[in-house]
């Protein structure tokens, strides 16, 4: 299984579900500041020689990147609750998502990723630690004022805790991905089926 996945269809989404409940309990793929920046990575958020350097820091700085992650982390845990709730208990989520932009310092700019797409991307000046989670904030933020987070949803699955933006034309997605947890519900249906015909 890959190490991340990428089914949120928004960068904080991605970001949010770094945490999820598997049948083995609740998995944090950012156990590492290393672990970090291979997500940031791994999103196509920090290309590849801003991960080495960010690594090199690290190496240098060991406290700062702890905090980072531990501020990542405490970031993450307010995003997700803006993800299952909504705006019924949107203020812990706006309180820290302001708390990043009041300190971002840098410049942001429009970059192409490797498929085509573009992505906005943040290159701070200043605390490159603190500013990391800079781009996991934007995204929300985004999302709030586009009006969007109506069609943010958690899986259907009673097992799985990922959280996704629902693209779909008739906004009825249910399952974070048609290849797990789709894929379970549909033979579970089946399953159910062939019992009640029999
Ligand atoms: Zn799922």
């Amino acid at each position: 299984m890959p190490r991340f996945a990428f089914i949120g269809q928004r960068l904080w989404l991605d970001f949010v579900n770094t945490d999820h409940d598997t049948k083995a309990g609740r998995v944090d793929a950012l156990d590492s500041f290393e672990a970090l920046l291979a997500w940031f990575g791994a999103a196509q958020v920090l290309d590849p020689e801003r991960v080495d350097s960010m690594q090199r820091r690290a190496a240098q700085q060991p406290a700062g990147a702890t905090a980072a992650l531990h501020d990542a982390r405490r970031v993450r845990a307010a995003l997700r609750v803006l993800a299952e709730r909504g705006l019924r208990d949107a203020t812990p989520a706006l309180t820290e998502i302001n708390r990043v932009l009041s300190r971002a310092v840098g410049a942001r700019r429009i970059e192409p990723r490797d498929d085509g797409t573009l992505v906005r991307s943040f290159i701070p000046s200043g605390d490159a630690f603190a500013q990391l989670i800079v781009p996991i904030v934007d995204s929300a933020a985004d999302t709030l004022v586009s009006g969007e987070l109506a069609r943010v949803r958690r899986c259907a699955s009673a097992t799985c805790a990922r959280v996704f933006f629902d693209a779909s034309r008739n906004g009825r997605r249910r399952w974070c991905d048609m290849r797990t947890c789709g894929n379970r519900a549909k033979a579970t249906r089946h399953r159910k089926k062939r019992k009640t015909a029999r």
